[in-house]
């Protein structure tokens, strides 16, 4: 029988992808260095970890740094120092035979005329005045830009990537991450292009070598304690105790949660009301693909596809921000989001080549070089009706328990890795307030 270990921590972090890491950085930055990360595999990461195969350099999809804040900045150029290139977007739409830059609503002026003049119409026949508020995502889209808009690109595109009506949607989630210029610009945009890219990813970051990798690898350089192929198998709140593996023992102060939520809960023993809860939390997976072809495409970043005639809804160039990321600099390397967990088989590989194909990303001169399939079974946390109530509730509940959550799937919100740092950060600073 294996024998069992028993240690004490103060704070104990679990999960070592971007936000676990982040905290303990911040609790070192504070000299609190009585803290363990556990991560359950053999290395530390999470979702921002680059892979390298056969010389090919890939992250989970498309990670890019889109920096919104000082602060966020500031930590990253930090922790990257000259390692940290910025870009422009050079995004599109293809969809109908268009190809209409993004945002979709400030770029009209791309679309062919009657579709135009139908957008345009639909956005005047609304009411400007209306003060009623919006219950859901489908509702939230309509009023801000109007049936034209909403059913050539709004719509097919969400419904799409997240799998269901955008009525099941709420529209919480809208605020920054979809781009929501004023009625006037939309209708100036249909008469003329505008002069600079718009939207909270208008330009983005990313390292100069070694993929999104070297930011967390720049973090954990800082992080003293972790232990890899640590993965918590039960946690009991009223004795303070964690279970590692089924025979380590941690007992904690604090636990600092990154793991889904959902996930988390599920691994408390006893508080049923909370098991409950969770059961109304969904997660929508995601599957990337990534293909190097012997060719250098001309440049893009990436470009969205509403329609259901390809299987995927972005396809990436990682090559065209991550130079480093090919064997040969006569290549191109595509990272393709598709929804949901698709089959990774050879018939889906040639129902993917025949979707670029047929938008003229890749000809029929065109050789593979390489490809590598990826799931993430929780990638976009879905923002049903219900989540608005259970969240707040897990959260305010867990926290009487001294359980602070954190980062994209912790709190359990569509989030990012700037915010990561931030909200680990914050925390942080919290906890060191507290006896
Ligand atoms: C397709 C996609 C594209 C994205 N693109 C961007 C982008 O361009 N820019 C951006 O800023 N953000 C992007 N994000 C979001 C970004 O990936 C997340 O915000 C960030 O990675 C979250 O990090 P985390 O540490 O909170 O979670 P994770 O990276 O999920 O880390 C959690 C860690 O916990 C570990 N773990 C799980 N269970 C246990 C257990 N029982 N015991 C111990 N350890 C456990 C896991 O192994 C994992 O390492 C994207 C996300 C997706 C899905």
């Amino acid at each position: 029988m294996a024998s069992t270990k028993t240690t004490h921590v103060r704070t104990l972090i679990i999960g070592g992808g971007i936000t676990g890491l982040s905290t303990a950085y911040a609790l070192e930055q504070r000299k609190d260095t009585d803290y363990l990360v556990v991560e359950a595999q053999d290395h530390v990461g999470g979702l921002c970890v680059t892979t390298c195969q056969k010389g090919y350099q890939f992250d989970f999809g498309g990670h890019l740094l889109h920096l919104h804040t000082a602060q966020g900045k500031k930590l990253i150029k930090k922790l990257l120092g000259t390692n940290l290139q910025r870009h422009t977007r050079h995004a599109f739409i293809y969809t109908n035979g268009m190809q209409v830059p993004y945002p979709f609503q400030q770029n009209l002026w791309a679309l062919y005329p009657e579709l135009r003049a139908l957008c345009v119409e639909e956005l005047k026949r609304l009411n400007s005045c209306s003060k009623i508020s919006p219950n859901n995502f489908e509702e939230w889209c309509l009023k801000l830009f109007g049936y034209g808009i909403y059913e050539a690109f709004l719509r097919p595109y969400n419904e799409k990537l997240w799998g269901c009506a955008l009525s099941e949607l709420s529209c919480d989630w809208c605020g920054p991450f979809v781009p929501a210029p004023l009625r006037k610009e939309i209708l100036q945009s249909a008469q003329r292009k505008p002069t600079k890219p718009t939207g909270y990813n208008a330009s983005f970051y990313y390292p100069k070598k070694g993929g999104i990798g070297a930011l967390v690898n720049a973090l954990a350089q800082h992080v003293t304690h972790v232990r890899t192929k640590a993965k918590v198998t039960s946690i009991d709140l009223t004795k303070k105790v964690a279970q590692i593996n089924k025979q380590t023992f941690i007992h904690f102060d604090r636990l600092v949660n990154t793991i889904p939520l959902p996930d988390f809960v599920n691994l408390l023993n006893a508080n049923t009301h909370l098991k409950k809860a969770v059961t109304a939390l969904k997660a929508r997976p995601v599957t990337i693909y990534h293909l190097a072809i012997a060719r250098n495409v001309p440049h893009f970043s990436w470009i969205y596809f509403p329609d259901q005639t390809q299987p995927f809804y972005r396809v990436g160039l990682q090559s065209g921000f991550a130079s480093d990321s090919m064997p040969s600099k006569k290549s191109s390397l595509f990272y393709i989001e598709l929804p949901g967990l698709v089959p990774q088989t050879s018939a889906m590989e040639e129902r993917i080549w025949q979707g670029l194909h047929q938008k003229g990303i890749v000809s029929c001169e065109d050789t593979k070089l390489f490809s590598a399939w990826q799931t993430i079974p929780c990638a976009y946390v879905m923002f049903n009706t219900t989540r608005a109530q259970t969240v707040p509730f897990l959260l305010n509940e867990l926290e009487k328990q001294q359980v602070y959550c954190a980062g994209r799937y912790g709190r359990w919100e569509y989030s990012f890795m700037e915010r990561s740092l931030i909200q680990a950060d914050q925390l942080a600073q919290k906890l060191a307030k507290l006896v």
